[in-house]
């Protein structure tokens, strides 16, 4: 049955329903040692849980509690039909809150939401979620939104309204449908109360969870760690800037900068979303942001920028509570997190976006492995490599060599996925890229241009030694061939495809993202160039501005050469 995935999702992570604003999030610690209450109802029915009814009005859930956006439509239908054909159903775990008489969610929030949803016809795009999301709802959300709404129709449920008049007057319907029209009003859900303060309420849901088959340890310690500034930073950021909970307690101006700044660099990092397929337009950025990998890969990319280290803010196995002793503190005014989604936003202006130093890098060439699939750890190596660069002053110089370097990792690919099969912890891999990016880069700006030669300096690299034995272009295509095409050869092909496809950049002539594509004067407009289609070619912003404008003000030699745009 459906149980524990409450809580961790498959690999259809970019499948899934959100179900956040069906129970409101309250914070748990307002609550922490109170008493709970005598007599909390042990069972409810469905009709409860519309919108109006007192009792949905007074369900929380704690502000610790993952997202409610793990179900794919498929599992709340399914959990529908369970709840209607009397299937067995585990039961829900609740605590009463003295202090605010209202009933939190400990255990079961996905299936006490998949039957609001239902109940009030909202599976990410009924008017609670609209409402809660400002009428902002995302594209994604309102499609599977409509894909829940069409599957209940498709299993002969439908609208709980419609079932319902059934269930009031069944002339005409068949057995199963009265049967289940019926159980809405005859079915009860069982509830398990906690009985002890908050503190125990919270132990109990951190104990239900605390096994990594239902819960991710980083997760858990991402709940653990929820008022500290990079977990409120990421949180930030993967929602778009709409996980509220997180940073309600801030002043409405933080409250709005967070916000902000979430989606700038929501929008940097992941851009236009898309799936792989033989029809997509492009390839997403940065992997699906619902998904586990760009969870952690965010909460890397914070901590990694902002030198934040696990033992700064992880508290293994300890009880929430003592949380205080580690080096990082919590959040109290929300600016630390300000500071924190700042660093990441300029971070990623510098490889992506549509600003003048936007090195515009292609996905495809560096976050793309052999297989067509996406590797976090190499967003992380890009970024930083491109942030070592501008701190160097070595942005001109790459643009230089741009072109053959990008050819390079196009054509050596095997390495992304070699140095991620490379074992040691997560980040690991980020810094073995890191240096393979460093050493290409070294190589070619030395004048070394060879293949073999780059390698043979990659493989004696001392930062390398771990991955180095592996990296070796003979040993390609390893896999036994089938009949059909997989998913992995169509990602491959429709890899390859785009970097076939790819434009180039009229200064660097390395590949250009459509996004990441600039207008350029040929003939400057200082120099008296027109807006005419003869005139126009399109660089990297980066070529545009920085690079170009320079090697410009050398040939001037003018000395007091403005930094204009062409
Ligand atoms: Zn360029």
């Amino acid at each position: 049955m459906i149980d524990r995935s409450d809580y961790f999702g498959g690999d259809l992570a970019t499948h899934k329903v959100n179900l956040e604003a069906l129970i409101k999030r309250e914070d748990f610690n307002a609550s922490a040692g109170s008493k709970p209450k005598q007599g909390t109802a042990s069972t409810f029915k469905l009709d409860e849980l519309q919108k109006d009814k007192l009792y949905y009005k007074v369900l929380r859930k704690p502000d610790f509690q993952r997202i409610t956006d793990n179900w794919t439509p498929e599992m709340i239908v399914d959990f529908v039909v369970s709840f209607l054909d009397w299937d067995m159903i585990p039961s829900i775990i609740l605590w009463h809150s003295q202090d605010t008489g209202n009933v939190f969610v400990i255990d079961g929030a996905h299936r006490v939401s998949a039957l609001i949803a239902w109940v009030n016809d909202d599976y990410g795009n009924g008017s609670i979620s609209r409402e809660a999301l400002n009428f902002e709802v995302p594209n994604k959300q309102i499609e599977f939104h409509e894909k829940t709404k069409a599957l209940m129709a498709e299993r002969k449920i439908g609208d709980y309204t419609r079932l319902y008049a059934i269930g009031l007057n069944p002339q005409g319907e068949d057995a199963i449908t009265v049967n289940r029209a019926k159980a809405i009003g005859t079915r009860q859900l069982y509830v398990q109360i906690v009985d002890g303060d908050g503190d125990r309420a919270q132990e109990s849901f951190l104990r239900i969870n605390n096994n990594p088959a239902t819960i991710d340890p980083t997760e858990l310690s991402v709940i653990r760690a929820r008022r500290k500034p990079n977990t409120i930073a990421m949180r930030a950021i993967l929602s778009r800037g709409t996980a509220r909970t997180y940073w309600e307690k801030f002043s409405a101006t933080t409250k709005k900068q967070i916000e902000k700044f979430g989606l700038e660099a929501y929008d940097l990092i992941f851009g236009e979303l898309n799936e792989i397929s033989a029809n997509s337009p492009d390839i997403p950025r940065a992997g699906q942001p619902y998904s586990h990998e760009a969870f952690t890969m965010m909460l890397d990319m914070v901590n990694r920028l902002n030198q934040i280290k696990d033992s700064m803010w992880k508290t293994a196995k300890k009880r929430a509570k003592k949380l205080q002793d580690s080096g990082l503190a919590d959040d109290a005014d929300g600016s630390q997190s300000i500071k924190f989604i700042k660093k990441v936003i300029r971070a990623n202006k510098l490889i992506s976006g549509r600003h003048k130093e936007s090195l515009g890098l292609d996905p495809a060439v560096y976050f793309y492995g052999e297989t067509g699939k996406i590797h976090p750890f190499a967003i992380l190596a890009a970024l930083e490599f491109a942030e070592d660069l501008r701190q160097r002053d070595q942005l001109k110089s790459f643009t230089k060599v741009r072109n053959k370097f990008e050819e390079f990792l196009v054509k050596y690919k095997t390495f992304i996925n070699e140095i991620g099969h490379s074992k040691g912890s997560r980040t690991r891999p980020v810094e073995s890229m890191k240096s393979m990016l460093l050493t290409i880069f070294e190589c070619m700006k030395s004048g070394t241009t060879g293949n073999r030669e780059i390698i043979d300096t990659i493989r004696s690299d001392s930062r390398l030694t771990d991955v180095a034995k592996k990296l070796d272009p003979e040993n390609l295509d390893q896999q036994p061939p089938q009949k059909n095409f997989s998913k992995s050869v169509e990602r491959v092909a429709v890899i390859h495809t785009i970097l076939q496809g790819r434009s180039r950049c009229s200064y660097c002539k390395a590949r250009m993202t459509p996004d990441g594509r600039c207008k350029d004067h040929k003939k400057r407009v200082q120099d008296g160039g027109l807006g005419t289609l003869k005139n126009l070619q399109f660089t990297h912003f980066y070529c545009n501005t920085g690079a170009k404008e320079s090697e410009h003000a050398k040939k001037v030699k003018a000395g007091k050469h403005e930094n204009k745009s062409s």
